[in-house]
Protein backbone atom coordinates (compact mmCIF):
# COMPACT_ATOMS: atom_id res chain seq x y z
CA UNK A 1 0.00 0.00 0.00
CA UNK A 2 1.59 3.41 -1.16
CA UNK A 3 1.65 5.56 2.10
CA UNK A 4 -0.92 8.29 0.73
CA UNK A 5 -2.96 5.44 1.19
CA UNK A 6 -3.16 5.11 4.05
CA UNK A 7 -4.17 6.83 7.64
CA UNK A 8 -1.35 8.12 10.41
CA UNK A 9 -2.93 5.65 12.31
CA UNK A 10 -1.17 2.34 14.53
CA UNK A 11 -3.98 -0.28 14.32
CA UNK A 12 -3.14 -2.93 17.27
CA UNK A 13 -5.24 -5.98 17.51
CA UNK A 14 -5.53 -9.19 19.09
CA UNK A 15 -7.10 -11.82 21.64
CA UNK A 16 -7.74 -11.07 25.30
CA UNK A 17 -4.36 -10.48 27.10
CA UNK A 18 -1.89 -10.53 24.03
CA UNK A 19 -0.56 -7.47 25.16
CA UNK A 20 -2.35 -5.08 23.28
CA UNK A 21 -3.60 -2.45 26.14
CA UNK A 22 -0.20 -1.92 27.23
CA UNK A 23 1.89 -1.57 24.20
CA UNK A 24 -0.62 0.38 22.77
CA UNK A 25 -0.62 2.98 25.34
CA UNK A 26 2.99 2.78 26.24
CA UNK A 27 3.53 3.79 22.35
CA UNK A 28 0.82 6.54 22.31
CA UNK A 29 2.29 8.34 25.51
CA UNK A 30 5.57 7.84 24.30
CA UNK A 31 4.91 9.44 20.74
CA UNK A 32 2.57 11.71 22.03
CA UNK A 33 -0.40 10.53 20.03
CA UNK A 34 -4.34 9.56 20.52
CA UNK A 35 -5.06 6.60 21.94
CA UNK A 36 -8.54 4.84 22.05
CA UNK A 37 -9.36 1.75 23.53
CA UNK A 38 -12.01 0.67 21.43
CA UNK A 39 -12.62 -2.42 23.71
CA UNK A 40 -13.59 0.05 27.11
CA UNK A 41 -16.35 1.35 24.58
CA UNK A 42 -17.61 -2.25 24.14
CA UNK A 43 -16.97 -2.82 28.09
CA UNK A 44 -18.59 0.43 28.74
CA UNK A 45 -21.68 -0.68 26.62
CA UNK A 46 -22.07 -4.06 28.43
CA UNK A 47 -21.73 -2.25 32.03
CA UNK A 48 -24.43 0.05 31.07
CA UNK A 49 -27.01 -2.44 29.79
CA UNK A 50 -26.26 -4.74 33.03
CA UNK A 51 -26.68 -1.44 35.17
CA UNK A 52 -30.06 -0.64 33.17
CA UNK A 53 -31.35 -4.28 33.21
CA UNK A 54 -30.82 -4.21 29.20
CA UNK A 55 -30.69 -7.65 27.80
CA UNK A 56 -27.69 -8.91 26.18
CA UNK A 57 -29.38 -10.11 23.52
CA UNK A 58 -32.11 -7.12 22.79
CA UNK A 59 -30.22 -5.53 20.07
CA UNK A 60 -32.70 -2.93 19.22
CA UNK A 61 -32.41 -1.78 23.21
CA UNK A 62 -28.31 -2.07 22.80
CA UNK A 63 -28.22 0.08 19.55
CA UNK A 64 -30.59 2.89 22.09
CA UNK A 65 -27.98 2.62 24.77
CA UNK A 66 -25.10 3.42 22.35
CA UNK A 67 -26.66 6.84 21.89
CA UNK A 68 -25.12 7.07 25.62
CA UNK A 69 -22.27 6.07 24.89
CA UNK A 70 -21.62 9.86 23.02
CA UNK A 71 -20.37 11.02 26.60
CA UNK A 72 -17.40 8.92 27.05
CA UNK A 73 -14.35 10.21 27.42
CA UNK A 74 -10.54 9.14 28.74
CA UNK A 75 -8.10 10.17 30.43
CA UNK A 76 -4.71 9.92 31.60
CA UNK A 77 -4.41 9.09 35.33
CA UNK A 78 -1.29 8.38 37.37
CA UNK A 79 1.75 5.67 35.67
CA UNK A 80 -0.21 5.81 32.16
CA UNK A 81 -3.50 4.74 33.81
CA UNK A 82 -6.40 5.10 31.41
CA UNK A 83 -9.44 6.38 33.88
CA UNK A 84 -12.73 6.01 31.23
CA UNK A 85 -15.18 8.39 32.10
CA UNK A 86 -19.24 8.39 31.29
CA UNK A 87 -20.36 11.68 31.59
CA UNK A 88 -18.55 12.29 35.13
CA UNK A 89 -19.11 9.06 36.05
CA UNK A 90 -15.59 7.20 36.77
CA UNK A 91 -16.04 3.62 35.50
CA UNK A 92 -12.67 2.44 34.89
CA UNK A 93 -12.90 -0.27 37.93
CA UNK A 94 -16.51 -0.89 36.55
CA UNK A 95 -15.45 -2.25 33.40
CA UNK A 96 -12.30 -4.24 34.35
CA UNK A 97 -12.23 -7.82 34.42
CA UNK A 98 -13.33 -10.97 32.62
CA UNK A 99 -16.78 -10.43 33.76
CA UNK A 100 -16.98 -7.07 32.01
CA UNK A 101 -14.99 -8.45 29.18
CA UNK A 102 -17.72 -11.24 28.86
CA UNK A 103 -20.47 -8.57 28.78
CA UNK A 104 -18.48 -6.96 26.51
CA UNK A 105 -18.36 -9.84 24.23
CA UNK A 106 -21.68 -10.40 24.22
CA UNK A 107 -23.54 -7.15 23.40
CA UNK A 108 -20.49 -6.68 20.60
CA UNK A 109 -21.83 -9.69 18.65
CA UNK A 110 -24.21 -7.24 17.17
CA UNK A 111 -24.15 -6.32 13.70
CA UNK A 112 -26.42 -3.05 14.47
CA UNK A 113 -24.49 -2.92 17.44
CA UNK A 114 -20.96 -2.20 15.85
CA UNK A 115 -22.53 -0.27 13.22
CA UNK A 116 -23.48 2.49 15.54
CA UNK A 117 -20.10 2.76 17.08
CA UNK A 118 -18.33 2.96 14.19
CA UNK A 119 -18.34 6.96 13.68
CA UNK A 120 -17.51 7.18 17.49
CA UNK A 121 -14.15 5.46 17.01
CA UNK A 122 -13.48 7.27 13.79
CA UNK A 123 -14.20 10.53 15.32
CA UNK A 124 -10.45 9.92 17.50
CA UNK A 125 -8.71 9.89 14.31
CA UNK A 126 -9.69 13.14 13.06
CA UNK A 127 -7.76 14.78 15.87
CA UNK A 128 -4.52 13.79 14.15
CA UNK A 129 -2.21 10.71 14.55
CA UNK A 130 -3.73 7.91 16.72
CA UNK A 131 -2.74 4.62 18.67
CA UNK A 132 -5.76 2.40 18.58
CA UNK A 133 -6.22 -1.13 20.09
CA UNK A 134 -9.24 -4.02 19.96
CA UNK A 135 -10.40 -6.41 17.67
CA UNK A 136 -11.03 -5.12 14.65
CA UNK A 137 -9.15 -1.79 14.04
CA UNK A 138 -7.10 -2.60 11.57
CA UNK A 139 -9.75 -4.84 9.42
CA UNK A 140 -12.71 -2.65 10.09
CA UNK A 141 -12.29 0.16 11.57
CA UNK A 142 -8.87 1.65 10.47
CA UNK A 143 -8.71 -0.55 7.00
CA UNK A 144 -6.65 2.06 5.74
CA UNK A 145 -3.81 2.45 9.19
CA UNK A 146 -0.68 2.89 8.48
CA UNK A 147 0.92 0.82 11.02
CA UNK A 148 -0.74 -2.88 11.67
CA UNK A 149 -0.28 -5.49 13.92
CA UNK A 150 -1.90 -8.55 15.38
CA UNK A 151 -0.80 -9.38 18.63
CA UNK A 152 -0.75 -13.09 20.25
CA UNK A 153 0.25 -15.27 23.38
CA UNK A 154 -0.21 -18.44 24.40
CA UNK A 155 -3.58 -18.86 26.72
CA UNK A 156 -1.79 -19.99 29.77
CA UNK A 157 0.25 -16.76 29.54
CA UNK A 158 -2.68 -14.58 28.58
CA UNK A 159 -4.49 -15.90 31.71
CA UNK A 160 -1.19 -15.24 34.00
CA UNK A 161 -1.34 -11.72 32.75
CA UNK A 162 -4.78 -10.80 33.82
CA UNK A 163 -4.59 -12.33 36.91
CA UNK A 164 -1.58 -9.72 37.83
CA UNK A 165 -3.76 -7.35 36.61
CA UNK A 166 -6.55 -7.85 38.63
CA UNK A 167 -4.17 -8.52 41.40
CA UNK A 168 -4.90 -12.45 41.63
CA UNK A 169 -2.87 -14.51 43.30
CA UNK A 170 -2.16 -17.27 40.91
CA UNK A 171 -3.19 -20.41 41.60
CA UNK A 172 -3.70 -23.71 39.68
CA UNK A 173 -8.06 -22.89 40.36
CA UNK A 174 -7.48 -19.09 39.63
CA UNK A 175 -5.56 -19.99 36.51
CA UNK A 176 -8.25 -22.68 35.41
CA UNK A 177 -11.24 -20.48 35.91
CA UNK A 178 -9.39 -17.27 33.71
CA UNK A 179 -8.16 -19.67 31.35
CA UNK A 180 -11.35 -21.11 30.50
CA UNK A 181 -13.21 -17.77 30.41
CA UNK A 182 -11.02 -16.21 28.26
CA UNK A 183 -11.04 -19.19 25.85
CA UNK A 184 -15.07 -18.79 25.65
CA UNK A 185 -14.29 -15.00 24.77
CA UNK A 186 -11.93 -15.59 22.18
CA UNK A 187 -13.81 -18.54 20.37
CA UNK A 188 -17.26 -15.93 20.71
CA UNK A 189 -14.92 -13.22 19.13
CA UNK A 190 -12.92 -15.15 16.71
CA UNK A 191 -16.37 -17.21 15.26
CA UNK A 192 -19.20 -13.79 15.24
CA UNK A 193 -20.17 -13.29 11.54
CA UNK A 194 -19.57 -9.74 12.20
CA UNK A 195 -16.09 -7.98 12.44
CA UNK A 196 -14.56 -11.69 13.55
CA UNK A 197 -11.41 -11.19 15.72
CA UNK A 198 -8.96 -12.26 12.74
CA UNK A 199 -5.36 -10.87 11.37
CA UNK A 200 -5.74 -8.42 8.62
CA UNK A 201 -3.64 -9.77 5.63
CA UNK A 202 -1.23 -6.90 6.07
CA UNK A 203 -1.12 -7.05 9.55
CA UNK A 204 2.23 -7.65 10.98
CA UNK A 205 1.80 -10.70 13.52
CA UNK A 206 4.11 -10.69 16.64
CA UNK A 207 3.95 -13.27 19.11
CA UNK A 208 4.27 -12.18 22.72
CA UNK A 209 4.51 -14.92 24.83
CA UNK A 210 8.20 -14.88 25.22
CA UNK A 211 8.87 -11.06 25.67
CA UNK A 212 8.23 -8.19 27.97
CA UNK A 213 6.23 -5.21 27.61
CA UNK A 214 9.30 -3.26 26.98
CA UNK A 215 10.19 -5.77 24.14
CA UNK A 216 7.09 -5.44 22.56
CA UNK A 217 6.98 -2.08 22.98
CA UNK A 218 10.61 -1.70 21.52
CA UNK A 219 9.83 -4.01 18.53
CA UNK A 220 6.49 -2.13 17.28
CA UNK A 221 7.76 1.62 18.03
CA UNK A 222 10.94 1.39 15.71
CA UNK A 223 8.88 -0.14 12.96
CA UNK A 224 6.87 2.77 13.74
CA UNK A 225 9.54 5.31 13.50
CA UNK A 226 11.13 3.72 10.54
CA UNK A 227 8.94 4.23 8.03
O1 LIG B 1 -9.94 -5.62 24.59
P1 LIG B 1 -10.97 -5.87 25.65
O2 LIG B 1 -10.74 -7.11 26.44
O3 LIG B 1 -11.19 -4.69 26.53
O4 LIG B 1 -12.34 -6.09 24.83
C1 LIG B 1 -13.52 -6.52 25.46
C2 LIG B 1 -14.43 -7.16 24.43
O5 LIG B 1 -14.94 -6.13 23.56
C3 LIG B 1 -13.79 -8.17 23.50
O6 LIG B 1 -13.77 -9.48 24.03
C4 LIG B 1 -14.64 -8.08 22.24
O7 LIG B 1 -15.79 -8.90 22.34
C5 LIG B 1 -15.11 -6.64 22.24
N1 LIG B 1 -14.35 -5.84 21.30
C6 LIG B 1 -14.74 -5.89 19.97
N2 LIG B 1 -14.11 -5.12 19.06
C7 LIG B 1 -13.10 -4.31 19.41
C8 LIG B 1 -12.67 -4.26 20.76
C9 LIG B 1 -13.31 -5.06 21.68
O8 LIG B 1 -15.65 -6.62 19.62
N3 LIG B 1 -12.52 -3.55 18.49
Amino acid sequence: MSREATDPVVAIDGPAGSGKSTVARALARSLGWTYLDTGAIYRTLGWLAHQEGVSVDDEEALVKLCGRLQDLSFKWGEDGVLLVFLGDRDVTEAIRGEEAGRWASDVSRHPGVRAALLDLQRSFARRGHLVTEGRDTGTVVFPRARWKFFLTASLEERARRRLREMGMEETPRNLAVVMEAMRERDLQDSTRPVAPLRRAEDALEVDTTDLSPDEVLAHIKQIVEGE
